[in-house]
Protein backbone atom coordinates (compact mmCIF):
# COMPACT_ATOMS: atom_id res chain seq x y z
CA UNK A 1 0.00 0.00 0.00
CA UNK A 2 1.26 3.24 -1.01
CA UNK A 3 1.18 6.38 1.28
CA UNK A 4 -0.67 9.31 0.10
CA UNK A 5 0.69 11.71 1.91
CA UNK A 6 1.71 15.38 0.29
CA UNK A 7 3.20 18.06 2.21
CA UNK A 8 1.50 20.72 -0.48
CA UNK A 9 -2.32 18.97 0.92
CA UNK A 10 -0.91 19.08 4.62
CA UNK A 11 0.34 22.64 4.22
CA UNK A 12 -2.99 23.08 2.70
CA UNK A 13 -5.04 21.86 5.40
CA UNK A 14 -3.23 23.67 8.53
CA UNK A 15 -3.49 26.76 6.50
CA UNK A 16 -7.32 25.95 6.09
CA UNK A 17 -7.49 25.21 9.85
CA UNK A 18 -5.66 28.50 10.93
CA UNK A 19 -8.12 30.30 8.58
CA UNK A 20 -11.15 28.89 10.78
CA UNK A 21 -9.06 29.80 13.73
CA UNK A 22 -8.65 26.11 15.02
CA UNK A 23 -4.57 24.48 15.48
CA UNK A 24 -2.70 23.64 12.32
CA UNK A 25 -1.82 20.70 14.13
CA UNK A 26 -5.94 19.70 14.04
CA UNK A 27 -5.74 20.53 10.23
CA UNK A 28 -3.01 17.73 10.14
CA UNK A 29 -5.56 15.55 11.85
CA UNK A 30 -8.25 15.95 9.86
CA UNK A 31 -5.96 15.65 6.74
CA UNK A 32 -4.50 12.44 7.71
CA UNK A 33 -8.01 10.94 8.95
CA UNK A 34 -9.60 11.34 5.43
CA UNK A 35 -6.90 9.73 4.03
CA UNK A 36 -7.18 6.53 6.18
CA UNK A 37 -11.09 7.22 5.66
CA UNK A 38 -11.06 7.18 2.30
CA UNK A 39 -8.91 3.71 1.53
CA UNK A 40 -11.61 0.76 2.11
CA UNK A 41 -8.61 -1.33 2.34
CA UNK A 42 -8.31 0.82 5.65
CA UNK A 43 -11.29 1.46 7.32
CA UNK A 44 -15.14 1.03 6.41
CA UNK A 45 -18.41 2.96 7.23
CA UNK A 46 -17.26 4.93 10.31
CA UNK A 47 -14.54 1.86 11.39
CA UNK A 48 -11.43 3.09 13.05
CA UNK A 49 -10.66 6.32 14.67
CA UNK A 50 -7.77 8.59 14.72
CA UNK A 51 -6.47 11.34 17.58
CA UNK A 52 -3.99 14.30 17.73
CA UNK A 53 -2.44 15.97 21.27
CA UNK A 54 -2.44 19.49 21.65
CA UNK A 55 -0.17 20.94 24.63
CA UNK A 56 1.67 18.36 26.85
CA UNK A 57 0.47 16.52 29.56
CA UNK A 58 0.61 18.39 33.07
CA UNK A 59 -0.31 21.90 31.36
CA UNK A 60 -3.69 21.65 30.17
CA UNK A 61 -3.53 20.14 26.82
CA UNK A 62 -6.32 18.89 24.97
CA UNK A 63 -6.95 15.64 22.63
CA UNK A 64 -9.27 15.90 20.13
CA UNK A 65 -10.63 12.31 19.48
CA UNK A 66 -13.03 10.80 16.37
CA UNK A 67 -16.27 11.27 17.83
CA UNK A 68 -18.80 8.66 17.29
CA UNK A 69 -21.10 9.73 13.86
CA UNK A 70 -18.63 10.55 12.04
CA UNK A 71 -16.87 8.60 9.25
CA UNK A 72 -13.43 8.99 8.68
CA UNK A 73 -13.47 9.65 4.85
CA UNK A 74 -15.15 13.75 5.17
CA UNK A 75 -14.34 14.17 8.99
CA UNK A 76 -13.91 17.93 10.00
CA UNK A 77 -13.20 19.58 13.17
CA UNK A 78 -16.39 19.17 14.67
CA UNK A 79 -16.03 15.11 14.40
CA UNK A 80 -12.75 15.73 16.26
CA UNK A 81 -14.21 16.85 20.01
CA UNK A 82 -11.72 18.11 22.25
CA UNK A 83 -11.18 16.71 25.27
CA UNK A 84 -9.21 17.59 28.69
CA UNK A 85 -5.88 15.35 28.28
CA UNK A 86 -4.83 15.62 32.14
CA UNK A 87 -8.32 14.55 33.62
CA UNK A 88 -8.31 11.75 31.37
CA UNK A 89 -4.79 10.26 32.58
CA UNK A 90 -6.06 10.30 36.02
CA UNK A 91 -8.01 7.02 34.56
CA UNK A 92 -4.77 4.79 34.21
CA UNK A 93 -4.88 4.63 37.99
CA UNK A 94 -9.06 3.15 37.97
CA UNK A 95 -8.52 -0.26 37.49
CA UNK A 96 -11.87 -0.87 36.15
CA UNK A 97 -15.00 1.42 35.06
CA UNK A 98 -18.63 0.07 33.78
CA UNK A 99 -19.42 1.57 29.96
CA UNK A 100 -21.92 3.78 30.81
CA UNK A 101 -19.63 5.35 33.78
CA UNK A 102 -16.68 5.19 31.10
CA UNK A 103 -19.01 7.66 28.89
CA UNK A 104 -20.17 9.72 31.60
CA UNK A 105 -16.09 10.04 32.38
CA UNK A 106 -15.42 11.00 28.95
CA UNK A 107 -18.64 13.27 28.65
CA UNK A 108 -17.66 15.10 31.64
CA UNK A 109 -14.40 15.94 30.24
CA UNK A 110 -15.36 17.66 26.91
CA UNK A 111 -14.12 20.98 26.15
CA UNK A 112 -17.51 21.95 24.60
CA UNK A 113 -20.76 19.58 26.08
CA UNK A 114 -22.64 19.65 23.17
CA UNK A 115 -19.84 17.86 21.00
CA UNK A 116 -20.60 14.31 20.23
CA UNK A 117 -19.66 11.10 22.22
CA UNK A 118 -15.69 10.96 21.59
CA UNK A 119 -14.92 7.22 20.92
CA UNK A 120 -15.12 4.30 22.99
CA UNK A 121 -11.41 3.97 22.34
CA UNK A 122 -10.48 7.82 23.34
CA UNK A 123 -8.48 6.61 27.05
CA UNK A 124 -6.28 4.46 25.32
CA UNK A 125 -5.79 7.39 22.53
CA UNK A 126 -5.13 9.41 25.56
CA UNK A 127 -2.93 7.21 27.82
CA UNK A 128 -0.82 6.89 24.43
CA UNK A 129 2.17 9.22 24.66
CA UNK A 130 2.26 10.08 21.29
CA UNK A 131 0.93 13.36 19.65
CA UNK A 132 -0.86 11.56 16.74
CA UNK A 133 -2.81 8.29 17.05
CA UNK A 134 -4.28 6.47 14.36
CA UNK A 135 -6.61 2.77 14.48
CA UNK A 136 -7.48 0.76 11.41
CA UNK A 137 -9.25 -2.46 10.18
CA UNK A 138 -7.07 -3.19 7.38
CA UNK A 139 -8.19 -5.77 5.41
CA UNK A 140 -4.20 -7.18 4.97
CA UNK A 141 -3.65 -6.71 8.88
CA UNK A 142 -7.28 -8.45 9.78
CA UNK A 143 -5.97 -11.56 7.50
CA UNK A 144 -3.26 -12.16 9.85
CA UNK A 145 -4.75 -10.48 13.11
CA UNK A 146 -7.61 -13.20 13.12
CA UNK A 147 -5.30 -16.15 13.15
CA UNK A 148 -4.63 -18.02 16.37
CA UNK A 149 -0.92 -17.36 17.93
CA UNK A 150 -0.10 -14.40 16.47
CA UNK A 151 2.42 -13.36 19.15
CA UNK A 152 5.48 -14.52 18.05
CA UNK A 153 4.40 -14.14 14.24
CA UNK A 154 4.44 -10.29 14.55
CA UNK A 155 7.07 -9.25 16.75
CA UNK A 156 9.20 -11.03 13.38
CA UNK A 157 6.77 -9.49 10.76
CA UNK A 158 7.16 -6.08 12.57
CA UNK A 159 10.44 -6.50 13.27
CA UNK A 160 9.87 -5.95 17.08
CA UNK A 161 7.81 -2.51 16.34
CA UNK A 162 4.62 -3.43 17.09
CA UNK A 163 3.65 -4.76 20.72
CA UNK A 164 0.86 -7.52 20.84
CA UNK A 165 -2.26 -7.48 22.49
CA UNK A 166 -4.24 -10.00 22.83
CA UNK A 167 -8.22 -9.55 22.50
CA UNK A 168 -9.88 -7.82 24.96
CA UNK A 169 -13.53 -6.28 24.24
CA UNK A 170 -12.97 -2.67 23.16
CA UNK A 171 -13.63 0.31 25.59
CA UNK A 172 -12.14 0.62 29.23
CA UNK A 173 -10.46 -2.78 28.81
CA UNK A 174 -8.82 -2.06 25.60
CA UNK A 175 -7.66 1.26 27.17
CA UNK A 176 -5.51 -0.51 29.62
CA UNK A 177 -4.33 -3.81 28.01
CA UNK A 178 -2.81 -1.21 25.37
CA UNK A 179 -1.24 0.99 27.66
CA UNK A 180 0.58 -2.57 29.22
CA UNK A 181 1.40 -3.86 26.04
CA UNK A 182 3.31 -0.13 25.44
CA UNK A 183 5.22 -0.13 28.27
CA UNK A 184 6.05 -3.35 27.60
CA UNK A 185 7.62 -1.89 24.70
CA UNK A 186 8.52 1.69 24.95
CA UNK A 187 9.95 1.17 21.40
CA UNK A 188 7.10 0.57 19.62
CA UNK A 189 5.61 2.22 17.04
CA UNK A 190 2.12 0.88 17.21
CA UNK A 191 0.08 -1.85 18.51
CA UNK A 192 -1.40 -5.35 16.72
CA UNK A 193 -4.46 -5.98 18.75
CA UNK A 194 -5.66 -9.47 18.40
CA UNK A 195 -8.72 -10.60 16.18
CA UNK A 196 -9.24 -6.91 15.79
CA UNK A 197 -7.04 -4.81 14.04
CA UNK A 198 -4.19 -2.00 14.02
CA UNK A 199 -2.72 0.97 16.48
CA UNK A 200 0.26 2.98 15.10
CA UNK A 201 1.57 6.54 16.71
CA UNK A 202 4.12 8.79 16.16
CA UNK A 203 5.37 12.47 16.90
CA UNK A 204 3.83 13.84 13.26
CA UNK A 205 0.87 12.86 11.73
CA UNK A 206 2.92 12.16 8.82
CA UNK A 207 5.16 9.46 11.07
CA UNK A 208 2.10 8.15 12.40
CA UNK A 209 0.21 7.89 9.05
CA UNK A 210 3.13 6.64 7.43
CA UNK A 211 3.61 3.89 10.36
CA UNK A 212 0.05 2.41 9.67
CA UNK A 213 0.80 2.31 5.77
CA UNK A 214 4.56 0.72 6.67
CA UNK A 215 2.89 -2.47 8.78
CA UNK A 216 0.02 -2.89 6.46
CA UNK A 217 2.08 -2.89 3.14
CA UNK A 218 4.25 -5.65 5.45
CA UNK A 219 1.10 -7.45 6.48
CA UNK A 220 -0.11 -7.42 2.34
CA UNK A 221 4.00 -9.11 1.46
CA UNK A 222 3.60 -11.54 4.04
CA UNK A 223 0.37 -12.77 2.41
CA UNK A 224 1.55 -12.38 -0.78
CA UNK A 225 4.83 -14.77 0.50
CA UNK A 226 2.12 -17.32 1.08
CA UNK A 227 0.53 -16.53 -2.07
CA UNK A 228 -2.71 -14.88 -0.04
CA UNK A 229 -2.52 -11.35 -0.68
CA UNK A 230 -6.47 -10.10 -0.35
CA UNK A 231 -6.12 -7.61 -3.48
CA UNK A 232 -7.73 -4.43 -3.39
CA UNK A 233 -11.95 -3.70 -3.52
CA UNK A 234 -13.60 -5.69 -6.18
CA UNK A 235 -16.42 -4.19 -8.43
CA UNK A 236 -20.00 -5.87 -8.27
CA UNK A 237 -20.23 -7.20 -11.92
CA UNK A 238 -23.54 -9.36 -12.07
CA UNK A 239 -26.72 -8.58 -11.75
CA UNK A 240 -28.87 -9.89 -8.54
CA UNK A 241 -30.19 -13.20 -9.64
CA UNK A 242 -34.37 -13.65 -10.07
CA UNK A 243 -36.37 -14.81 -9.02
CA UNK A 244 -34.65 -15.08 -5.73
CA UNK A 245 -34.28 -11.25 -5.43
CA UNK A 246 -38.05 -11.20 -5.33
CA UNK A 247 -38.71 -14.08 -3.25
CA UNK A 248 -36.18 -12.63 -0.88
CA UNK A 249 -38.04 -9.66 -0.97
CA UNK A 250 -41.50 -10.55 0.21
CA UNK A 251 -40.45 -13.21 2.70
CA UNK A 252 -38.41 -10.59 4.76
CA UNK A 253 -41.55 -7.77 4.36
CA UNK A 254 -43.80 -10.51 5.62
CA UNK A 255 -41.69 -10.65 8.65
CA UNK A 256 -41.54 -7.06 9.27
CA UNK A 257 -38.52 -6.42 11.29
CA UNK A 258 -36.98 -4.54 8.39
CA UNK A 259 -39.43 -2.96 7.95
CA UNK A 260 -42.43 -3.41 4.82
CA UNK A 261 -40.29 -2.50 2.08
CA UNK A 262 -36.83 -4.04 3.04
CA UNK A 263 -33.95 -3.31 0.76
CA UNK A 264 -31.38 -5.89 -0.86
CA UNK A 265 -27.97 -5.35 -2.21
CA UNK A 266 -26.80 -7.98 -4.18
CA UNK A 267 -23.08 -8.03 -4.63
CA UNK A 268 -21.39 -10.81 -6.78
CA UNK A 269 -17.19 -10.26 -6.92
CA UNK A 270 -14.75 -12.76 -8.11
CA UNK A 271 -13.65 -13.14 -4.04
CA UNK A 272 -16.97 -13.61 -2.86
CA UNK A 273 -17.78 -16.42 -5.82
CA UNK A 274 -14.83 -18.08 -5.05
CA UNK A 275 -15.73 -18.09 -1.22
CA UNK A 276 -19.44 -19.28 -1.75
CA UNK A 277 -17.60 -22.06 -4.08
CA UNK A 278 -15.68 -23.53 -1.49
CA UNK A 279 -16.94 -27.24 0.50
CA UNK A 280 -16.10 -25.67 3.50
CA UNK A 281 -17.68 -22.59 2.74
CA UNK A 282 -20.91 -23.25 5.79
CA UNK A 283 -18.53 -23.45 8.03
CA UNK A 284 -16.00 -20.92 7.37
CA UNK A 285 -18.80 -18.00 7.18
CA UNK A 286 -20.27 -19.20 10.72
CA UNK A 287 -16.99 -18.60 12.35
CA UNK A 288 -17.68 -15.05 13.03
CA UNK A 289 -17.07 -11.26 11.95
CA UNK A 290 -13.36 -10.29 10.96
CA UNK A 291 -13.56 -7.59 13.19
CA UNK A 292 -15.68 -7.33 16.38
CA UNK A 293 -17.21 -3.76 14.89
CA UNK A 294 -18.82 -5.76 11.68
CA UNK A 295 -21.16 -7.74 13.96
CA UNK A 296 -23.44 -4.91 14.75
CA UNK A 297 -23.58 -4.36 10.98
CA UNK A 298 -23.94 -8.06 9.55
CA UNK A 299 -24.85 -9.97 12.72
CA UNK A 300 -22.51 -12.62 13.93
CA UNK A 301 -23.24 -15.49 11.06
CA UNK A 302 -24.69 -15.27 7.84
CA UNK A 303 -28.19 -17.26 6.39
CA UNK A 304 -27.35 -19.42 3.02
CA UNK A 305 -29.70 -19.93 0.66
CA UNK A 306 -29.70 -21.70 -2.46
CA UNK A 307 -30.40 -19.53 -5.60
CA UNK A 308 -33.15 -21.59 -6.99
CA UNK A 309 -35.13 -21.26 -3.64
CA UNK A 310 -38.84 -20.42 -3.92
CA UNK A 311 -40.75 -18.80 -1.20
CA UNK A 312 -41.45 -21.77 0.98
CA UNK A 313 -37.93 -22.97 0.98
CA UNK A 314 -37.01 -19.28 1.45
CA UNK A 315 -39.73 -19.37 4.97
CA UNK A 316 -37.80 -22.52 5.85
CA UNK A 317 -34.34 -21.08 5.52
CA UNK A 318 -35.70 -17.44 7.71
CA UNK A 319 -37.19 -19.85 10.79
CA UNK A 320 -33.96 -21.83 10.64
CA UNK A 321 -31.98 -18.63 10.96
CA UNK A 322 -33.71 -17.14 13.00
CA UNK A 323 -33.86 -20.17 15.82
CA UNK A 324 -30.24 -20.56 15.10
CA UNK A 325 -30.28 -16.92 16.63
CA UNK A 326 -32.71 -17.40 19.49
CA UNK A 327 -29.84 -20.20 20.26
CA UNK A 328 -27.03 -18.05 20.19
CA UNK A 329 -28.68 -15.24 22.14
CA UNK A 330 -29.68 -17.65 24.69
CA UNK A 331 -26.13 -19.46 24.73
CA UNK A 332 -24.69 -15.89 25.78
CA UNK A 333 -27.30 -13.83 27.68
CA UNK A 334 -27.51 -15.87 31.10
CA UNK A 335 -23.83 -14.56 31.40
CA UNK A 336 -24.32 -10.82 31.16
CA UNK A 337 -24.22 -8.37 34.14
CA UNK A 338 -27.44 -6.48 33.59
CA UNK A 339 -30.69 -8.44 31.04
CA UNK A 340 -30.50 -8.36 27.71
CA UNK A 341 -32.94 -8.03 24.53
CA UNK A 342 -32.82 -9.99 21.70
CA UNK A 343 -32.71 -8.09 18.57
CA UNK A 344 -35.04 -9.03 15.62
CA UNK A 345 -33.81 -12.40 14.49
CA UNK A 346 -33.30 -12.28 10.97
CA UNK A 347 -29.97 -12.13 9.00
CA UNK A 348 -28.33 -9.16 7.65
CA UNK A 349 -26.74 -11.13 4.78
CA UNK A 350 -27.87 -13.88 2.69
CA UNK A 351 -25.30 -16.30 0.85
CA UNK A 352 -26.29 -17.47 -2.53
CA UNK A 353 -23.70 -20.07 -3.37
CA UNK A 354 -22.47 -19.79 -7.52
CA UNK A 355 -24.41 -16.28 -7.56
CA UNK A 356 -23.46 -13.87 -4.37
CA UNK A 357 -24.00 -12.13 -1.66
CA UNK A 358 -27.81 -10.10 -0.88
CA UNK A 359 -27.28 -7.21 2.29
CA UNK A 360 -30.25 -6.83 3.75
CA UNK A 361 -31.35 -3.67 5.75
CA UNK A 362 -34.34 -1.21 6.41
CA UNK A 363 -32.61 1.45 3.84
CA UNK A 364 -30.03 1.70 1.40
CA UNK A 365 -27.27 2.63 3.29
CA UNK A 366 -28.00 -0.13 5.45
CA UNK A 367 -27.76 -2.81 3.11
CA UNK A 368 -25.35 -1.30 1.08
CA UNK A 369 -22.87 -1.21 4.40
CA UNK A 370 -23.89 -4.68 4.59
CA UNK A 371 -22.50 -5.45 1.24
CA UNK A 372 -19.45 -3.43 1.52
CA UNK A 373 -18.20 -5.48 4.93
CA UNK A 374 -19.27 -8.91 2.95
CA UNK A 375 -17.25 -8.00 0.22
CA UNK A 376 -14.21 -7.00 1.92
CA UNK A 377 -15.10 -10.25 4.59
CA UNK A 378 -14.90 -12.64 1.28
CA UNK A 379 -11.24 -10.98 0.44
CA UNK A 380 -9.89 -11.47 4.39
CA UNK A 381 -11.22 -15.45 5.12
CA UNK A 382 -9.72 -16.35 1.24
CA UNK A 383 -6.05 -14.45 2.21
CA UNK A 384 -5.92 -15.61 6.08
CA UNK A 385 -7.27 -19.18 4.73
CA UNK A 386 -4.22 -19.42 2.35
CA UNK A 387 -2.01 -17.85 4.93
CA UNK A 388 -3.45 -20.05 7.59
CA UNK A 389 -6.79 -20.78 9.42
CA UNK A 390 -9.42 -17.85 9.57
CA UNK A 391 -9.89 -17.41 13.68
CA UNK A 392 -11.99 -14.33 14.55
CA UNK A 393 -13.24 -13.95 17.47
CA UNK A 394 -15.04 -16.69 19.32
CA UNK A 395 -18.71 -16.62 19.18
CA UNK A 396 -19.31 -15.59 23.27
CA UNK A 397 -17.36 -12.53 22.32
CA UNK A 398 -19.04 -11.81 19.60
CA UNK A 399 -22.43 -11.94 21.66
CA UNK A 400 -20.61 -9.57 23.74
CA UNK A 401 -20.10 -7.23 21.24
CA UNK A 402 -23.09 -7.29 19.54
CA UNK A 403 -25.35 -6.57 22.63
CA UNK A 404 -22.76 -4.56 24.39
CA UNK A 405 -24.98 -1.60 25.18
CA UNK A 406 -22.64 1.57 24.09
CA UNK A 407 -23.40 -0.72 20.64
CA UNK A 408 -26.85 -0.71 21.50
CA UNK A 409 -27.19 2.79 22.16
CA UNK A 410 -25.14 3.69 18.79
CA UNK A 411 -27.82 1.59 17.01
CA UNK A 412 -30.59 3.64 18.69
CA UNK A 413 -29.05 6.91 17.25
ZN1 LIG B 1 -11.32 -0.93 16.09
Amino acid sequence: MQSRWSDAEAAAAAEEAQRRNLPPLLGHRIYTSRLIGQDPDLVLHGGGNTSVKIGAPGTGGVIHVKGSGWDLADIDAPGLPALHLDALLEARDIPSMSDEAMVAFLRANLLDPGAPNPSVETLLHAFLPHAFVDHCHATSILALADQDGMEAEVARLSGGRLAFVPYVMPGYDLSHAGLRAYLANPAAEGLWLEKHGLFTFGATARESYERLIRHVTLAEEELARRGGAPGGPQPSDRAAPEPLAAVLHAALAARGALGSDPRLDFRSTPALRRLLSRDDCAELVGRGTATPDHVIRIKPFPLILSAGAGRAEADAALDRYAAAYRAYFDRHAPRAAEPKTMLDPLPRAVLAPGEGIFGLGRTEKEARIVGDLWEQTARIVLAAETWGRYAPIPEADLFDMEYWSLEQAKLAR
